[in-house]
């Protein structure tokens, strides 16, 4: 034999991150293998519905495919740091993403439903002038299975009593632009409305944005699942402070982006979340410009009453501000609510996330991780 000539290799099955594939990622694995397409819905069940990451159980698989999926799945279990209780029934768990990260989850409870909040990035790079999260900078975009993982190990962890769903809607929340993770938020999505693994229904999927216009049009056009996008002011001078990625994607440009999600999902009204900001960006002008710049587009605003963090220039705008703000805009007919601040004491709330991010961000490329600074 000659010295050059090749011992072929083993071959070694690719890596196959059971939690975060969707159907058709677990149905092309499964094509390689020789196996017919029907089989990745059997894997969502086992994973998803029945919490079975364990292939030798997977009963209605052959022998030897339980032996090559186990082969070649990696399931990424997600060690708990912290979980903690509000008295206001939210939770909050952090969850070790790696050995320098770890990345917060929110469960908020109301009446008899549960809305889980998931993060898609350790950190942040968008680097809003009010966000906990911004202000600790970005490691990394987190996968997949880490994303579907939030939910999965909440919703299999949850007491074997609880009434049928331990969740009942699901929003991108949590740390992280989910928009500029798209290539890992995208599986996820798909993973939540299958009726294989969780059967959430489009109502109950919300994804928010701080304002990536060329995304927002990708979401529509391969997605139907809720938007939700952090306006916080009507104003380009304004914006461009609270929200620097203004400075990319302007006013006008988002606005058109929502315009064409309303239009492309008729039956929808995009969500607009609104900051309120003590003496920054609650005044009747500012009300009247938010609803001047949204004319025509079906949307229902949520005001955010600001929650502090340590180091945050800001403060809440009092209550009667943000109820003023509120009458408004119901008077000009928009459907307007006030989001009631949850899980405070436990540092849940909007905006308060931060878990633990090894910041990797040169401080000139915080804000928009394209390389424009400040
Ligand atoms: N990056 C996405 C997802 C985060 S969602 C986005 O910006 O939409 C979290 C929501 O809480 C956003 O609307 C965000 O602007 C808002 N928020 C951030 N900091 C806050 C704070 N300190 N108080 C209240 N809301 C805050």
């Amino acid at each position: 034999m000659s010295a050059i000539e090749r011992i072929p290799e083993p071959r070694s099955p690719a890596p196959l991150p059971l939690i975060g594939a969707d159907r058709a990622a677990l149905a092309a694995w499964m094509a390689r293998e020789g196996e017919p397409p029907f089989r990745a819905r059997q894997i969502l069940a086992w994973v998803h519905q029945r919490g079975v990451v364990d292939c030798a159980q997977m009963t209605d698989l052959g022998l030897a495919l339980r032996a090559r999926l186990a082969d070649a799945a990696v399931v990424a279990r997600l060690p708990v740091v912290a979980h903690e209780r509000d008295a206001d029934g939210t939770e909050k768990w952090l969850f070790q993403v790696d050995p320098q990260n770890a990345v917060e989850t929110v469960v908020i409870p109301d009446e008899d439903r549960r809305t889980l909040c998931v993060s898609t990035q350790a950190g942040c790079v968008l680097h809003c002038a009010f966000c906990a999260t911004g202000a600790q900078g970005f490691s990394r975009n987190l996968t997949s299975a880490e994303i579907a993982g939030q939910l999965w190990q909440i919703w299999h962890a949850a007491p074997p009593r609880t009434p049928l769903r331990p969740i009942h809607n699901v929003v991108f929340m949590g740390m992280g632009e989910p928009l500029a993770n798209y290539a890992a938020l995208s599986p996820v999505l798909r993973l939540l409305t299958d009726d294989c693994a969780y059967g959430f229904s489009k109502w109950r999927v919300t994804v928010s944005t701080a304002g990536l216009v060329p995304m927002i049009d990708r979401l529509a056009a391969e997605h139907d699942v809720a938007l939700a996008v952090s306006l916080h002011a009507a104003r380009d001078d304004l914006r461009d402070r609270l929200v620097p990625i203004n400075r990319i994607h302007p006013l006008d440009d988002l606005v058109g982006a929502m315009r064409r999600y309303a239009g492309r999902h008729p039956d929808r009204e995009v969500l607009v979340e609104y900051v309120m900001l003590d003496g920054v960006n609650d005044t009747p002008a500012d009300a009247r410009d938010l609803v001047r710049r949204l004319a025509g587009i079906p949307i229902k605003v949520n005001l955010i009453p600001f929650n502090s963090f340590p180091g945050s220039p800001f403060a809440r705008s009092p209550a009667a501000v943000i109820e003023a703000f509120q009458r408004r805009l119901i008077d000009s007919g928009i459907r307007t609510l006030v989001r009631r601040p949850r899980g405070e004491a436990i540092a849940a709330a909007c905006g308060q996330l931060a878990g633990r991010v090894a910041n990797r961000l040169p401080e000139r490329h915080r804000f928009t991780g394209t390389g424009v600074s400040a």
